[in-house]
């Protein structure tokens, strides 16, 4: 004997009428509206909850509950666009001076740069790797002191 599920509710989908072409099939609407047909066994015992966008909804939740763990901590992170541990970085290791933000130029000259928000802040052209690093420190304490000490205080008074 076969029980009559038209008109039952599962979940998200809804019994319309019985599969005529498959056996213990039965036609659903689901709450998004597509139309599928389910073995009756899966509907009792609660193993087909809808069309599959239920599924699909928690992979997405999952998803965005990742992306806002990672947006928090990147907000955590830099405070006016600007990275806090690429101040507190030493060199870049692709640095050939060994000095972050100086580059040897041609001619046997050093370029001092340093970041902000993404970009690159140019600081001068100096004769010597001395010079440039002076400017660098400077720039550094100009540009991320009040930015770390920001940061520094945004910690304490958590
Ligand atoms: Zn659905």
């Amino acid at each position: 004997m076969e029980k009559d599920l038209t008109g039952k509710k599962f979940e998200r989908l809804t019994v319309i009428k019985k599969d005529e072409d498959r056996k213990n099939h039965w036609i659903c609407k689901c709450d998004c509206g597509n139309i599928v047909s389910v073995l009756d066994f899966y509907l009792i015992h609660g193993k087909t909850k809808s069309c599959g966008c239920y599924r699909a909804d928690r992979a997405r939740k999952h998803l965005e509950s990742i992306r806002d763990i990672t947006n928090k901590a990147n907000k955590e992170l830099s405070i006016d666009g600007t990275r806090i541990s690429a101040l507190t970085k030493s060199a870049c290791s692709n640095s050939k001076t060994g000095v972050k933000g100086v580059i040897k130029v041609d001619g046997g000259k050093y370029t001092a740069a340093i970041k902000l928000r993404g970009k690159s802040k140019h600081l001068g052209t100096f004769d010597t790797i001395e010079e440039a690093k002076r400017a660098r420190k400077e720039a550094e304490k100009v540009y991320y002191q009040p930015i770390i000490d920001k940061y520094k205080k945004m910690k304490e008074n958590k």
